[in-house]
């Protein structure tokens, strides 16, 4: 086993580490004369009453340590690598993969394939499952993590071979079978490719992954993305609005037979099918307490009806203010009906809402998660914006005030003479942003 430095960042104010005078710089050896693979084996390590820790100060001494605390007491250590491990890359090159359709030029961490199964428990990052050991497996049993999401997009093996890139990539599917017995819960995505993992294909890997109910709790089913940057790469075709329909009626079908067998209806379709189907979203209980907003999977449903209900409560008022929304195509016309819809309680709000189309990746791209500062400024400068611009969280890079193509917050108040509002993704913050009265 590789041996990872943990080198410890930063020591909590009052924890047990600070009182053992324990200080950042310094490496964290080993617990009870165990090595730490990782953030999971040091969670698990120091669930004990008694411990103890061997911990190299930065002056070369060695420190013996013994704890005594409350069985699941924190010690109170942060490290400086928080998965206190080397990042794992993916081994696939699949067909549909987006970081292969993006620009050059773009920061260089925005390239790095992840394919990391203690992210997907982190930070729910979906795995593809063939870059996991035996050993990777049975420490997720032991510690009784839980969910794993998994990028499936097909239990065809050869198939999934193909699309992945991979030659391990069939074999991996088994893996599933292990978490399955040994009952850890999963979630599960199908990116889906039009006439290679669809039709019959779809259908025969949906009937597969329901034997895996109930551990397995949801599947989502989402278009390939395709920017405008596919040269060299394998050749894919769009959706069109009758592929959409008929990738509905089969999530439907499934839907019913499921819920009526298990109670629960497993596989989802993304907001975006809807959308290119000219069909109505679908009621809430359809989406089995939103197991996958992250996917783009009821997004839109839970806005509309997060905002209707916010809407009920409004009383209203003459107030006057002037200001604008962006958004990209995608959601658009639910933002523009969304905000009418606040207006007419508020006649004295003018809001402008606006659709920005994503030169940046292609106009294939039309979400908002995908906007560039650039595109945003470009499409609205000289437009009619008020005295805030209200842009949803999501256009920002994770934690940072910073868009996809580095374009600061303030860099873009200045290009655009106005203040830009981030607003969080929700029916209430919409709703707060849109009537909030300017100092
Ligand atoms: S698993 Fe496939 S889609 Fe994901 S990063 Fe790797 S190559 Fe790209």
């Amino acid at each position: 086993m590789k041996k990872t430095k943990h080198i410890i960042g930063r020591v909590l104010a009052g924890s047990i580490a600070e009182e053992m005078e324990i200080e950042p710089g310094d490496v964290l050896v080993s617990i009870n004369d165990k090595i730490i693979e990782d953030v999971f084996d040091y969670h698990y390590l120091i669930n004990e009453e008694y411990l103890e820790l061997l911990v190299e100060k930065s002056n070369g001494e060695e420190w013996e340590l013994e704890i005594e605390k409350e069985f699941e007491e924190d010690l109170g250590i942060e490290f400086e690598n928080g998965l206190m491990d080397e990042y794992r890359s993916c081994r696939n090159k699949c067909i549909f993969c987006f970081i292969d359709q993006m620009p050059k030029n773009m920061r260089e961490t925005l390239y790095f394939k992840d394919d990391d199964s203690r992210l997907s428990f982190l930070q729910g990052n979906y795995v593809t499952l063939t870059n996991m050991s035996d050993h990777d497996i049975e420490r997720i049993i032991t510690y009784k993590l839980a969910p794993i999401n998994i990028s499936f997009h097909t239990m065809n093996p050869a198939l999934r071979c193909q699309m992945l890139n991979n030659r391990f990539a069939g074999e991996a599917l088994k893996k599933v079978d292990r978490l399955y017995e040994a009952g850890i819960e999963m979630n599960g995505q199908i990116v889906l490719c039009k006439d290679i993992n669809d039709k019959k294909e779809l259908e025969y890997t949906i009937g597969e992954l329901t034997k895996y109910i109930p551990h397995l709790k949801s599947v989502s089913v989402v278009p390939v993305g395709m920017t405008q940057y596919r040269d060299d790469l394998f050749s894919l075709k769009p959706f069109t609005k009758e592929d959409a329909i008929e990738v509905l009626d089969c999530i439907h079908r499934w839907q019913k037979k499921l819920f009526a067998e298990f109670g629960t209806h497993f596989i989802h379709a993304g907001d975006e099918w809807y959308i290119l189907a000219g069909e109505e979203m679908p009621a809430e209980e359809t989406y089995d307490g939103y197991l996958q907003l992250e996917n783009g999977v009821g997004m839109t449903r839970l806005l509309l009806n997060e905002v209707e209900e916010e809407c009920q409560k409004l009383i209203g008022n003459n107030r006057k203010q002037e200001l604008s929304i962006a958004t990209g195509v995608l959601a658009y016309p639910y933002i523009k009906s969304l905000s009418e819809k606040v207006c007419q309680k508020y006649p004295g709000i003018q809001a402008y809402v606006y659709e920005i189309k994503n030169n940046f990746f292609g106009e294939r791209i039309t979400v908002a998660g995908l906007l560039t500062g650039n595109d945003i400024i470009s499409q609205l400068k000289g437009k009619d914006l008020g005295q805030r611009l209200l842009l949803s969280d999501n256009v920002l890079r994770s934690g940072e005030d910073v868009f996809l193509d580095d374009v600061t917050v303030s860099e873009m108040e200045i290009a655009l003479q106005t203040k830009v509002s981030i607003v969080k993704s929700s029916g209430r913050a919409f709703v707060e942003a849109l009537i909030q009265k300017e100092e």
